[in-house]
């Protein structure tokens, strides 16, 4: 049976061109901190892939990329690191409700510190409620995070109009890119972001290297003190192996992103035309403002679980149920019931996230799949 990997928003494979070009630091090269050749050529390949991340996301310069380990690492730096380091200019944060769990878990420990948090709802389609969010920000408000797109459901959030707000009376805008970045333009100067989060494996480069956009200017404590790397902000040697192969991945994302996007919207589009055929079934996220490559819905009376595992045994096609990380618990997805579903329809998710080795011709398959499973286990439904 051939499998068909539809659950990209978890894990991507490593693009082959990446591991190619990367590869020759698995083998181990020098500290990137020593003055010697060896040191100095480990150096020239953190900056190279720093300039690749800038060029991504047209940042001011290759200055602005910090390294770390991961995505969740990144928030935690861009959201602790700003918040404590400007508590002096105030202690307010402000969030959205279906932030990822490295944004929302870093703000409560904020909120034990004594800052005060506001989680701004977000409508049925998931955006963010912009009248909320403007009556949360005040001149004390020195960090807002809004992620750039919802790796759940979808949506694409007015990253530039929140920018303005965010600006008008508060401090910084931290803005967690990880669900969105390769697939949709992100353009920090034009779309007025302080601080960006990205992942190296959500754009087909090796686990093991996150990145933090920090604009000039913005100032911020390093949450992992030590020997001073990454202009102090992240010390510990770096994860050379990683960093180059992110730097690459950003490279080929920012040349694919156009064509490849456009080709997956196709599929995407057809995949939730005929999946929304079977009888109470239904999208969840914002119908159009959602990324391309990304088809997310819920059925009634059966368990996510169980379309999970009846999707990957019988038909060799792998899908998620809400996040990677929730889906490990028996609770609803904190996303889910923000959008306002009730817990038992929060239950019923399945979510489809398309990749570079997905091709139309698959479509018919995934279609046949969802339709089996789903009356499949309706009929042995207790409910
Ligand atoms: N933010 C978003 C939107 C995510 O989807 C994820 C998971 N890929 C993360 C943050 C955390 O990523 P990681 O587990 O790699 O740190």
């Amino acid at each position: 049976m051939e499998k068909i990997y539809l659950d990209h928003a978890s894990a991507m494979p490593i693009d082959p061109r990446v591991l190619e070009f990367t590869s020759k630091y698995l083998k181990g090269l020098g500290n990137p901190s020593s003055l010697h050749s060896v040191g100095l050529e480990a150096k020239r390949a953190i900056e190279g892939a720093k300039g690749k991340v800038a060029d991504l996301i047209n940042a001011e310069s290759e200055r602005t990329i910090i390294f770390t380990s991961c995505a969740t690492e990144s928030n935690n730096l861009g959201i602790k690191g700003t918040a404590l380091r400007n508590a002096g200019k105030g202690k307010k944060v402000v969030t959205s409700a279906i932030e990822h769990m490295s944004v929302l878990n870093p703000m409560k420990e904020l909120q034990k510190n004594g800052f005060e948090l506001t989680i701004v709802p977000v409508d049925s389609n998931g955006m963010v409620d912009l009248e909320e969010l403007e009556s949360a920000l005040t001149k004390n408000t020195t960090v807002t995070s809004i992620m750039y797109a919802n790796n759940e459901i979808g949506t694409v959030e007015p990253i530039k109009e929140i920018g303005e707000l965010v600006h008008e009376k508060g401090l910084y805008l931290h803005v967690d890119g990880t669900a969105a970045a390769g697939h949709i333009p992100i353009d920090v100067q034009k779309d007025g972001i302080d601080l960006l989060t990205l992942s190296s494996n959500d754009l087909y480069g090796p686990q093991g290297a996150g990145a933090l956009y920090v604009k000039p200017g913005v100032v911020l404590q390093p949450v992992l003190p030590g020997g001073g790397q990454e202009r102090g902000l992240r010390s510990g040697t770096e994860n050379l192996f990683s960093i180059a192969g992110m730097g690459e991945a950003a490279r080929i994302a920012k040349n694919e992103m156009e064509k490849e996007s456009g080709r997956m919207l196709k599929i995407r589009d057809e995949l939730i035309e005929k999946i929304l055929e079977i009888e109470e079934s239904h999208l969840t996220g914002h119908p159009k403002k959602r990324l391309p490559h990304h088809a997310s819905f819920r059925f009634s009376r059966i368990e996510g679980e169980s379309i999970l595992l009846n999707m990957d045994t019988t038909y060799g096609i792998q899908v998620a149920t809400g996040s990677a990380c929730s889906s490990k618990t028996l609770e609803p997805s904190h996303v889910l019931l923000a959008i306002g579903l009730k817990h038992e329809e929060a239950h019923g998710s399945m979510v489809l996230t398309l990749g570079r080795s997905n091709t139309p011709e698959q479509v018919p398959t995934i279609v046949n799949g969802v339709k089996e499973t789903v009356q499949r286990l309706r009929e042995i439904s207790p409910l």
